[in-house]
């Protein structure tokens, strides 16, 4: 099949794009990378009227560090995530997620904005949004809003950014010496969609676990924090006992949708295996 036919503008600002969508009547779709979207046009599970691109506006791009806060342009592409130093330094599950994202065809066009605002439920980034706990830079019509990851991934596909909004930049509190972090996933080939995956960010004092976050993917609707087996965690020391007690836990944090190759069961009891795994790894970094 192909695309239906479509205009296309090319914004050079924010203001710019927001302008061409709203004159649009909404019949109107952004593109970055267009690694997700162009497949989308191709099978018209989308055919809007005009194609904003957004990849040339300059302050969707760059990653600083600003204080406790690293930012990150919407428009930095996978193939950044996964080499940028201050990314790695400060936010590292984006790094460590980076090569499993796709092929490096993708990931030299693919952007982290992209991938965050289509909220594919098998992706990896979104998740690692979630465990990171950053926050996302949204501008629209009435100026820019910052929405914590906790309450941007809504549904299937669906984000807290509405009908012409725009995502500028996400927020990442930095790492502190006393975080450890994770991340693995199980998939069939290297840059397949993950059958199930998971990030996981902890704070400890004194060997015991103070705060974390376990952000599954691939394992429902949106990306899951598995919230009974954090709980699970708290207070305790990581060993066999604390590690055995979140797995027996995580299975009713997940909500796998039903599907012939990979059924519920099994992606619950990958996610038990993946846990295990990735916990095991944080209390050997504590050695
Ligand atoms: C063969 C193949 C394999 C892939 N494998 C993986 C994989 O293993 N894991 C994975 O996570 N992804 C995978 N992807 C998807 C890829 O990572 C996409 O690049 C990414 O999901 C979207 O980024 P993009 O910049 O290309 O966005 P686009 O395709 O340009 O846009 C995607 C959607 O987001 C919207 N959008 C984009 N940027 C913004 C913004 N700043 N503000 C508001 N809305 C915006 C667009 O309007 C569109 O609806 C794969 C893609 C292909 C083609």
């Amino acid at each position: 099949m192909k695309a239906r036919a479509f205009n296309y503008v090319r914004a050079s600002t924010v203001v710019e794009a927001l302008k061409a969508f709203e004159e649009a009547g909404d019949d109107a779709s952004y593109i970055a990378g267009g690694q997700s979207l162009v497949p989308t046009l191709a099978l018209r599970l989308q055919a809007p009227q005009l194609l904003i691109d957004i990849a040339h506006i300059p302050v969707l791009r760059g990653v600083d560090l600003q204080g406790d806060w690293l930012r990150i342009g919407a428009l930095t592409r996978h193939h950044e995530v996964l080499t940028d130093p201050l990314i790695r330094q400060h936010a590292p599950l984006y790094s460590e997620a980076a090569p499993h994202v796709a092929h490096p065809a993708i990931r030299n066009k693919g952007t982290l904005g992209g991938s965050i605002s289509h909220a594919d439920p098998a992706s990896e980034f979104p998740a690692m949004t979630l465990a990171l706990s950053a926050e996302l830079e949204i501008a629209g019509r009435d100026g820019i809003r910052r929405v914590p990851a906790d309450d941007f991934f809504l549904d299937l596909f669906q984000t807290a950014i509405e009908p012409g909004e725009l995502l500028v930049a996400i927020h990442v509190p930095v790492v502190q010496p006393n975080h450890r972090w994770a991340f693995h996933e199980f998939a069939r080939r290297r840059g397949d969609f993950a059958l199930v995956g998971c990030g996981i960010l902890a704070e400890f004092v004194d060997d015991v676990v103070k705060h974390v976050r376990i952000a599954f993917f691939s394992v429902g609707s949106t990306p899951l924090r598995a919230r009974q087996a954090e709980d699970s965690l708290i207070g305790k020391k990581l060993d066999q006992a604390a590690i055995a007690a979140a797995q027996a836990v995580v299975g009713d944090d997940l909500d796998p949708p039903e599907d012939e190759h990979t059924p519920p069961a099994m992606k619950r009891h990958l996610a038990r295996v993946l846990l295990g795994r990735l916990l095991g790894e944080i209390a050997r970094q504590g050695a």
